[in-house]
């Protein structure tokens, strides 16, 4: 069984730049990069915001060209799962389909998902006004009507996100009060073109080549309704990729937990076991930063090993 200094898993912005910065410091690296590999970015279409393409890239593209660099620097790739962890011996064990791989240190970037409502049309219109993130897709929308649904902080951010660039924004949210905390409530009643609809579920989004509106319906009475709207913006969590790991670190709402300790910003509830993006930043969510945490957790992984002796 081969030994790698790290083991990076996950193949998103955070896995790959971490993969880059652990080669090119000359550490033996295995990125298991999951059996669909890339991340989120392979979902997505345009990708305008991350710097360095003026005229903006396709997220698939983008991934490519970024798991090409890992890879001319020799990171060794497995596009498999993780089925099992074991960070209570040294070095660590990580089990895939059908092998066992034994790292000094252990990178995790297996990134979140956005959940979605399962409604009939909306994979079919995703990328095509239904999107999971303001930040990315709201510039696509920019003097357009638009719906958000969900009740909780991330509904209320992009909610303003979005009100500074669309003529109008409907949140649209199943119960009649939000979770969200009060001042960003307040916020969100004080802005002009936001309008809130209560007791109201998304049953479907309308639309052919592109989304025209979304069809609701009041939970108390049942009625339905049709809403023109160009996009549609769903706000109702994140589920980070952490199964795995459930009995191996601390997590809060499944997301990992860091313990900056000595240094080492991307340290988790395990020494020499380091996490990267999306899996414990449900703040920023961004490539960029993604891209940031991950090398961040390579430099840390690799003055553990320093310190360690390894
Ligand atoms: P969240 O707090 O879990 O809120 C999810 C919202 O979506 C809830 O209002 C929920 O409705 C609704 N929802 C869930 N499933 C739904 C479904 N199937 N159909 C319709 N609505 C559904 O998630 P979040 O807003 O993404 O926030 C996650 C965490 O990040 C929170 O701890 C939050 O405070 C934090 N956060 C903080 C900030 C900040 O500090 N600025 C910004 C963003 C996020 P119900 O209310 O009826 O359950």
């Amino acid at each position: 069984m081969a030994l790698y200094d790290t083991i990076i898993i996950g193949s998103g912005p955070a896995g790959l730049t971490a993969a880059i910065y652990s080669t090119r410091a000359n550490l033996k690296t295995l990125v298991v990069a999951g059996a669909v590999a890339g991340g989120q970015l392979m979902l997505t279409t345009d990708v305008e915001n991350y710097p360095g393409f003026p005229k903006g890239i396709l997220g698939p593209e983008l991934m490519e060209l970024w798991r090409q660099q890992a890879e001319r620097f020799k990171a060794e790739f497995l596009d498999d799962n993780v089925t099992k962890v074991d960070f209570s011996t040294r070095p660590f064990k990580i089990w895939t389909s059908d092998q066992v791989h034994e790292g000094r240190t252990v990178i995790i970037a297996t990134g979140a998902n956005a959940k979605y409502l399962g409604l009939p049309n909306e994979d079919r219109l995703k990328g095509r006004g239904v999107s999971a993130c303001a930040t990315c897709d709201g510039f696509f929308m920019k003097g357009l009507d638009v719906v958000v649904v969900g009740g909780g902080d991330t509904a209320m951010e992009e909610s303003l996100y979005l009100s500074k660039l669309c003529k109008t924004v409907t949140v649209v949210h199943r119960r009649n009060e939000f979770r969200a905390s009060k001042i960003m409530q307040d916020r969100l009643f004080r802005t002009p073109n936001v309008k809130v609809i209560w007791d109201s579920e998304i049953v479907d989004v309308l639309g052919e080549a592109r989304v025209e509106g979304v069809r609701i319906r009041n939970v108390r009475t049942g009625a339905t309704t049709d809403i023109a709207a160009r996009g549609l913006f769903l706000a109702i969590g994140h589920r980070p990729a952490t199964e795995v790991f459930r009995t191996q670190l601390e997590l809060e709402k499944d997301y990992i937990v860091l313990k900056p300790h000595d240094g080492f910003a991307t340290a988790t509830s395990v020494d020499g076991v380091f996490a990267a993006g999306d899996v414990h930043d449900f703040r920023y969510r961004q490539a960029v930063t993604a891209a940031g945490f991950g090398c961040m957790a390579a430099l840390d992984a690799e003055h553990w090993l320093q310190r360690h002796g390894a």
